[in-house]
């Protein structure tokens, strides 16, 4: 089910349960895209919905990380110039087209039947501008800031819309489900979510999940505090990691759907994982220093 909203005068934000968020911001200089949807014959509709809603074409596609579920659908969106971070680039370049394919049947193939032969004219597109720290677009009317947040992966980008105070914040923020970890940092990720707090906004678009005010920031916040605090506190006792996994039970914070599971489980054990390491490491640190 996919739910396309006007969040704002020209800004449309589209969320659906089985890939990422993704939206459109409507400019005098043509359609800025954040994203899209990964299943090709969504990307399809979804091409459909942006040449009626945006006729002067598309002036920018914006992938707010490397994940398969925001990059895969780039290739069915109308021209326009890519752009990513430029660790994304990196990602992108080293990607082979045949593991994104395999990845993506694993994660579709019991959710969309015919998802081999949809897949079969995917390609990897890759992007004509990398950003740094941030840039500024200036498309017509409509000035677009387009910057880094550290935590989530090392490349995720955030796309801010000052006149209509919107931001999409790609996997930065998610609503209602499991931040998902194993690519993260999660230090840099409360920086994050602590800088764009301060920022002037009236509507968030997560990267997953529905929209809705800066709140959503504070339940993330909230989520990868705990979780990192609850690693933290198995590594101090002394459990190794294999131990942390059997402890750091799955948060309570979002409810797991029935059949989602096993793949949530997965997901948190990566998560645990990843935190696990990055507090070692910042242990060992702390050691060679003091
Ligand atoms: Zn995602």
């Amino acid at each position: 089910m996919v739910s396309v909203q006007e969040i704002a005068p020209g800004i449309l934000a589209a969320s659906e349960a089985s890939g990422a968020n993704y939206g459109l911001i409507r400019t005098d200089a043509g359609a800025v895209l954040v994203d899209a949807p990964w299943i090709p014959k969504q990307a399809q509709a979804w091409r459909a919905e942006v040449e009626r809603f945006s006729p002067n074409g598309v002036a920018y596609r914006i992938h707010t990380d490397y994940h398969l579920d925001h990059i895969l659908g780039g290739c069915f969106m109308p021209p326009g110039l890519t752009i990513t971070h430029e660790t994304a680039w990196k990602h992108l370049k080293a990607l082979d087209r045949e593991v994104l394919l395999q990845r993506a049947l694993e994660r579709g193939q019991e959710l969309v039947p015919d998802l081999a032969a949809q897949l079969g004219d995917v390609s990897v597109v890759l992007p004509q501008i990398t950003v740094g720290k941030g840039v500024a677009l200036w498309c017509g009317e409509r000035r677009i800031e387009v910057f880094h947040v550290g935590g989530h992966t090392p490349a995720t980008l955030a796309v801010y819309v000052p006149d209509a105070r919107v931001l999409f914040t790609g996997d930065l923020v998610v609503n209602g489900r499991h931040p998902y970890m194993a690519d993260a940092v999660s230090r840099e990720w409360l920086s994050s979510l602590e800088h764009i707090r301060t920022m002037d906004v009236a509507c968030i678009i997560p990267g997953h999940g529905q929209p809705g005010g800066p709140e959503i920031i504070d339940r993330v916040y909230s989520y990868v505090f705990e979780f990192r605090a609850r690693v933290e506190a198995c590594f101090h006792a002394g459990h190794t990691r294999r131990e942390t996994v059997e402890r750091v039970r799955p948060l309570e914070a979002f409810p797991v759907a029935v059949g989602d599971e096993e793949r949530v489980r997965r997901i948190l054990r990566s998560s645990v994982e990843r935190v696990y390491d990055e507090i070692k490491k910042e242990a060992l640190r702390g050691r060679q220093r003091g």
